[in-house]
């Protein structure tokens, strides 16, 4: 959620964080306070020294507690240690904090930076707390593993939103969904649903939707083609990188995590243990995360002050060692000397490249998630995924018949293909069986029936190792088909 404007300085936490961190933090700060952000810093220490002191979180309570009371987080890049046993602190922030919205403009800046898409400018609005990031993992079956894939209604109406709200906002044109809902269904068809839904309370702003192999192969061919694109967790956390890299380095870009409460900016690279200490690091993409952060806090003004010294001292050719070129650059600068440069051009607008003009309009409109009406849900079946070492599935069906009450066998797949009734003997099979039972009518269908079953299940000695049960919402099947395609 945007702040409101306030005269009074905001409080901030700040992180300098391991390697290259410190150098592009201070950059940074020296560029804040010349720029005359108002702002009340506390500095706290989250990453590879808080590891080493045996917090497998990287971040103390005392941290937590200032990032919690100031709500906006300027991060410098973290070290995790090499080894086991270390927890991702974004992650953990993300998930804590309700993170929801990863926000992370990529724009070129030719011919000043080298890229071959000069008209990129693009805005990648990733979904951060759900999908297989849940990190919901279980080994089931000595040959088969499984991660959980959530996508939930209230997680696909915030970020849609969310990212329809900074089109409007941020005088952007069109908002692109990437899904696979060719392929997952249930999952990526309930984001795509909500995008549509949501998409009509916005006429204003056009809106198309990808698959997203084919809409990533485009992005990388053709940015300039997107404007706002908005897609769930993994796929986001691919494509942002391809989209940073190829506007120009991925050096460059700062990233905006928003919740409901709190809000963290860092920039999208790492700690960079190979130059650091050397003073050679580009502070870019963490001052831009910066500028991200100002404008989320109200301070317009001095963001736009920023991006336009940003934007000139690029184009005077002033450019540290990772974006210098003979041909583009004119003198090569160190991570100090290129905030320097940064100050002195404070209050100095680019002659090339268009100035920057917050031309935003209000505040964000989030209202808060609410609960519809529960939906009539009908008890269908349930599949019983068993481990079993044999090889024909005929043999596994005899024996599953064995236990069939009200609740008949329809179906065995293995790795999501049918191998019962009617396999294919070219099926590859592994020891982790998924078999379908349904009820034979709707009036017998009761959860007591399922419990029965697998009672029975345990007494012929079939390895049951979890069950999901097959319903229906308001007359909608809420379950793959299970048939392989
Ligand atoms: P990295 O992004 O640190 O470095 C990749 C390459 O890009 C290196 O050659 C590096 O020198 C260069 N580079 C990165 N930032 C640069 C900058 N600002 N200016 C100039 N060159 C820059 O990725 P990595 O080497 O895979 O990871 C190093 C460490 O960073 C690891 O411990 C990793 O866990 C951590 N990491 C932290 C974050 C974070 O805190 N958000 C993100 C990614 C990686």
């Amino acid at each position: 959620m945007k702040r409101p404007t306030t005269r009074e300085a905001v409080r901030i936490a700040v992180a300098k964080g391991d390697g290259i961190g410190p150098e592009i933090m201070n950059a940074t700060l020296s560029i804040l306070q010349a720029a005359k952000a108002n702002l009340q810093i506390e500095e706290i220490e989250v990453g590879e020294k808080v590891y080493l002191n045996g917090n497998s979180s990287g971040i103390e309570d005392e941290a937590w507690n200032v990032i919690r009371e100031s709500k906006v987080f300027l991060k410098a890049p973290i070290t995790t240690p090499q080894g086991g046993g270390y927890k991702s602190l974004n992650v953990t922030m993300r998930k804590s904090l309700g993170l929801y919205a990863n926000v992370r403009p990529c724009g070129s800046y030719f011919p000043h930076i080298h890229t071959k898409h000069p008209d990129m400018d693009v805005v990648i609005i990733r979904e951060n707390e759900e999908d297989l990031y849940a990190g919901i993992e279980h080994q089931q079956t000595d040959e088969v593993v499984q991660c959980l894939k959530l996508i939930t209604r209230p997680g696909c109406e915030k970020i849609v939103r969310y990212a329809f709200e900074y089109a409007r906002h941020y005088n952007r044109k069109k908002v692109s969904c990437f899904i696979k809902d060719n392929i997952m269904k249930h999952t990526d068809g309930l984001f795509h649903e909500v995008f549509r839904e949501i998409a009509r309370e916005y006429p204003d702003i056009e809106s198309d939707s990808w698959i997203v192999d084919i809409g990533s192969a485009r992005l990388a061919a053709t940015p300039e083609i997107f404007d706002v694109i908005v897609m769930p967790n993994l796929y986001g956390d691919i494509v942002s990188d391809i989209a940073a890299e190829i506007s120009g380095s991925v050096g460059l870009a700062g990233t905006a995590n928003i919740g409901e409460q709190c809000a963290m900016f860092e920039a999208i690279h790492g700690s960079a243990p190979d130059i650091a200490g050397k003073d050679m690091a580009n502070p870019s993409g963490l001052l831009k995360a910066a500028v991200l952060m100002l404008n989320h806090i109200g301070q317009t003004e001095v963001a736009e002050r920023i991006q336009n010294a940003w934007l000139k001292t690029i184009e005077d050719g002033i450019h540290t060692a990772d974006i210098f070129k003979k041909e583009s650059s004119k003198k090569l600068v160190g991570t100090t000397e290129f905030a320097r440069e940064v100050i002195q051009r404070l209050g100095s607008t680019p002659q090339f490249f268009e100035v920057v003009k917050s031309e935003a309009q209000g505040e964000f409109n989030l209202p808060k998630y609410v609960r519809k009406q529960p939906a009539k849900k009908i008890l269908k079946g349930v599949d019983v995924f068993v481990d079993w070492k044999g090889e024909h599935p005929d043999e596994l069906a005899e024996n599953l018949h064995k236990i069939a009450n009200t609740l008949h066998l329809k179906l065995i797949t293995n790795r999501g293909v049918k191998v019962w009734p009617n396999g294919l003997p070219e099926t590859f099979l592994t020891d982790h069986w998924r078999c379908r039972f349904e009820f034979d009518e709707e009036t017998n269908s009761s959860p007591k029936a399922i419990w029965e079953l697998l009672e029975k299940a345990f007494q012929h000695h079939i390895d049951v190792i979890k069950t999901e049960n097959l319903y229906f919402f308001d007359g909608v099947r809420g379950y793959s088909l299970g048939q392989g395609q």
